[in-house]
């Protein structure tokens, strides 16, 4: 290919918007272009790195997870979303119309639906699974804050199987190939993953993975076992962490109390900080107690305190309560994770209550909320109780009555769980659950997700199949997802300098370029022979054939980032210049030889990017 025919849009400068490099970059080299908030159009030099990364994600799942590829449509009817339940649930991320005909319609944001209906149709047999289907294809999210160009885009590409499967170990066959295609797929694009379980191996069975790669501009948070043999690795959302005494302020065990809770007044005293100077003591001694407002919790809380006063709406994917409310107790130097909380409760979110509902549901304000007098259900932390063992004892808690605490306080003498989970954030410096090496942090943008599905799809959405026992039996699900425009962006995040971006061997929009000082005369007959040799020898190379001075030439190939660059000059010849874009200096190598010596170091490149 020749610059002159080729769709070259450089910027020398990114726009205000783009704060990231990738971002930058992406626009500056005229990968993509913005068309609309969240909206980004591949360019012709950016579609060629696109369709490569696509191709790898292609051969893996066609070769190592045994997928086969299927095209869905993006845009589906809305009845299929309304049999599996998400037609609600999914909120406004989903983008919804009508049709001429009134038909509701959906702009995929996902695919378990469409892949359940589609596979639903024609199923008889156990001996028809496992059914493994993958796409490549758009999705649409209205994601309230679309942000660093097309890592989290509005408009976007993933590439996602799904499989149906007739039991568990099936799936977790189907689950294990798409694990290692995954791995092979980030080693050939050279992205150093961090895979990230939901809960590790030595601490049971893992039903989801999330692969991750570090960047400083992450929305995860990353708790991280420096361990190599452990490996725990995972979201802070759920990361588990080993218990850690309960000492007083002299690092002593409290021994277990025989006086009964008491009364004490506290005037002035609200805050943690506050209580640490009344009753000089740890906050290792005092249960913080907190009332969370829970939003569509699915548990089925009949018989729980204060659960006779909340609404409980039926729905055919199981009946949930809009709003209620729970009061959690935990260490007082420890913080609630709200999505390890949320998960507990099957809610979508819970938020920390308003003064008003903490005065209705503790009798007191915060900080006088108590673990004996509150009106809702207690969610009590492992720091308080674990396995049905006190894990504080001689406690001081708040008294449901403002301007108290009360002393003495037994956990499960005094009060019982209702619940009794794992709700603490860790954090760096916390234990690891699995082998006791320190944790520490880091920020993570999760690239794929693998997930067992279970049955929630094929048993909303009425699938069956005749087991081998010839009964009617329900398939179970695993989804495997790949962000495809994040991926590309997180690779010219990881790989750039100054300049521009350096792209690895395996995405690079062309492996080589040849610019010559000066499109003529020898200049130009040894760019077009190198040009040829490299062409017939099927390796993708762009010559700058464009009547620009040198300086802009190379400041064109650098900021696009081609792995290799030839230079020919006059001034060197019968020399050439030798160039990869990741060294700091070129190297003169005779014109007769620089083509071969090209085809080595593009070899060698992707030879580096083996997943072999
Ligand atoms: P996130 O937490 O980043 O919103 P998610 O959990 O909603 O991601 P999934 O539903 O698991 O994402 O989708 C699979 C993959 O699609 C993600 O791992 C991510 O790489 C990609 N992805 C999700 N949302 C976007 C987006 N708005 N723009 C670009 N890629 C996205
Ligand atoms: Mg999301």
């Amino acid at each position: 290919m020749k610059t002159s025919k080729f769709y070259i849009s450089t910027l020398r400068e990114a726009p205000s918007e783009a704060v990231i490099a990738s971002h930058k970059l992406m626009l500056r080299a005229g990968i993509t272009r913005k068309l609309g908030n969240g909206l980004y159009t591949y360019l012709p030099l950016g579609v060629r790195s696109l369709y490569k990364l696509e191709n790898i994600i292609r051969e893996e799942w066609n070769g190592t997870a045994e997928a086969l590829e299927f095209k869905p449509t993006v845009i589906v009817p809305g009845d299929i979303w309304k049999e599996s339940g998400r037609w609600e649930t999914m909120g406004p991320q989903m983008l919804k119309a009508k049709n001429r005909g009134e038909q509701d319609m959906v702009v995929s944001p996902t695919a378990e639906e469409a892949f359940t209906a589609i596979v639903r149709d024609g199923l008889d047999s156990y001996k028809q699974l496992p059914v493994n289907l993958y796409q490549i294809n758009t999705k649409y999210r209205d994601e309230i804050r679309p942000r660093y160009g097309v890592m989290r885009g509005r408009e976007f590409i993933m590439a996602d199987g799904y499989t149906m499967n007739a039991d568990d170990e099936s799936l977790d066959e189907s689950y294990k190939l798409y694990e290692k295609a995954y791995f092979r797929i980030f080693k050939r694009l050279g992205l150093k993953i961090i895979p990230v379980r939901a809960d590790s191996g030595a601490m049971g069975g893992s039903g989801s993975e999330e692969f991750m790669v570090e960047s400083p501009i992450g929305d995860d948070t990353l708790i991280i076992c420096p361990n190599e043999k452990c490996g725990y690795a995972a979201n802070v959302e759920k990361a588990e962490c080993a218990a850690d005494e309960s000492v007083n302020k002299n690092g002593e065990k409290p021994a277990k109390t025989d006086l009964a809770y008491e009364m004490v007044e506290t005037p002035n005293v609200f805050s943690i900080e506050d209580m640490e100077k009344f009753f000089d003591e740890s906050p290792k001694m005092f249960i913080k107690a907190l009332i969370y407002r829970v939003i569509n919790s699915s548990l089925d809380m009949t018989g729980a305190t204060g659960a006779d006063k909340w609404k409980r709406v039926s729905d055919p994917a199981g009946d949930y309560y809009p709003v209620s409310y729970a009061c959690v107790l935990i260490r007082a130097d420890l913080d609630v994770n709200e999505a390890k909380l949320a998960a507990t409760l099957k809610a979508s979110e819970v938020v920390l209550a308003e003064d008003e509902e903490v005065k209705e549901w503790a009798g007191a304000g915060h900080g006088f909320v108590g673990p004996m007098t509150s009106k809702c259900p207690l969610i009590v932390d492992w720091s308080v109780i674990k396995n049905n063992e006190a894990q504080m004892h001689d406690a001081i808690a708040g008294s449901g009555k403002d301007g108290y605490h009360v002393k003495h306080v037994e956990p499960l003498r005094d009060f019982v769980p209702y619940i009794n989970a794992d709700v603490r954030t860790a954090k760096e410096g916390d234990k690891c659950a699995c082998c006791g090496s320190t944790f520490y942090t880091r920020k993570g943008n999760e690239l794929g997700h693998i997930f067992k599905l279970g049955h929630k799809y094929t048993k909303s959405m009425h699938v069956t199949f005749l087991g081998q026992n010839g009964k009617p039996t329900e398939p179970t699900m695993g989804c495997y997802g790949i962000g495809v425009d994040r991926t590309l962006a997180s690779i010219i995040e990881t790989n750039c300098d100054d300049k521009g971006i350096i792209w690895p061997m395996s995405v690079a929009p062309f492996q080589v370029c040849i610019v010559p000082i000066n499109y003529k005369g020898t200049m130009k007959e040894v760019a077009d022979k190198i040009y040829d040799e490299l062409t017939k020898a099927g390796i993708e190379v762009l010559l700058d054939d464009r009547n620009e001075r040198p300086g802009v030439k190379f400041a064109d190939m650098e900021l696009i980032g081609i792995p290799l660059r030839i230079t020919v000059g006059d001034k060197n010849l019968p020399n050439v210049e030798f160039k990869p874009r990741s060294a700091a200096e070129a190297e003169l190598v005779p014109a007769e030889n620089a083509a071969q010596k090209a085809i080595e170091y593009v070899k060698a490149e992707l030879a580096k990017l083996s997943a072999e």
